[in-house]
């Protein structure tokens, strides 16, 4: 099956519209975590991807607005962001996110999470050896994941496989457009996508919103 990977969303509501609305058909939509967090349209983020009817597990940013816990843990920015996030959640909505399970296997021999499979909240997997090591922790052959913002693939010695689509709402490796990925569950074959969305708007929704201004400068740089 065609499955689009989406990962840390981050509220940018604009930039997830304009993902969808680029999508070849597609089978699944798979969401390696962090809907909240950052940006300006938490509700509505979270809701569209429900409405979709992705696989969604949870990332750091989502279980600290779910929650509370681990805000300690957050620079000051994004713990302001995640504050707000918070409350402007309902209590439902709250729970609907805290109730994200970590990982998940929602096709045969795919395991999706945020981090990694060791540490599924807060592991950065930047390079292989740290992919190897970390797939160490599950037995599925291919694992899904996000939390870098960084496009990436990695294959181990033993043909094994871990893809990162990069950032749909908050891109980090330059490159300032929507980031996501297809992937076809039978071949194992991934293409990296990218697309354009309306950088300007999701700013002026942050700064509306009161939300810290480095928010809304660093989406024009991709960093
Ligand atoms: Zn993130």
């Amino acid at each position: 099956m065609t499955v689009a990977l989406l990962s840390d969303v981050h509220a940018n509501l604009v930039a997830l519209e304009s993902v969808l609305r680029a999508l070849p058909p597609v089978d699944a939509i798979w969401v390696m975590g962090d809907t909240v967090g950052y940006g300006p349209d938490p509700v509505d983020t979270l809701a569209l991807l429900r409405e979709r009817g992705a696989r969604i597990v949870a990332g750091n940013h989502d279980r600290a607005v779910a929650t509370g816990l681990g805000l300690e843990l957050f620079n000051p920015v994004a713990r302001a962001a995640a504050e707000c996030h918070r409350s402007w959640l309902s209590a439902e909505q709250r729970d609907l996110l805290g109730a994200l399970p970590l990982t998940l296997e929602p096709a045969d021999g795919y395991l999706i999470c945020h981090g990694s499979p060791r540490d599924p909240l807060w592991e950065y997997v930047f390079d292989a050896r740290t992919a190897v090591e970390s797939m160490a922790a599950t037995a599925a052959p291919r694992c899904c994941v996000g939390h870098t913002h960084v496009p990436a693939r990695f294959v181990t010695g033993d043909g094994r496989a871990m893809i990162n689509p990069g950032s749909v709402g908050q891109p980090r490796d330059g490159d300032p457009r929507a980031a996501y990925a297809l992937l076809d569950t039978a071949s194992g074959l991934v293409t990296f996508e990218r697309v354009a969305y309306d950088i300007a708007l999701t700013q002026r929704r942050i700064r509306d919103r009161g939300l810290p201004a480095f928010l809304a400068e660093r989406l024009a740089a991709g960093r």
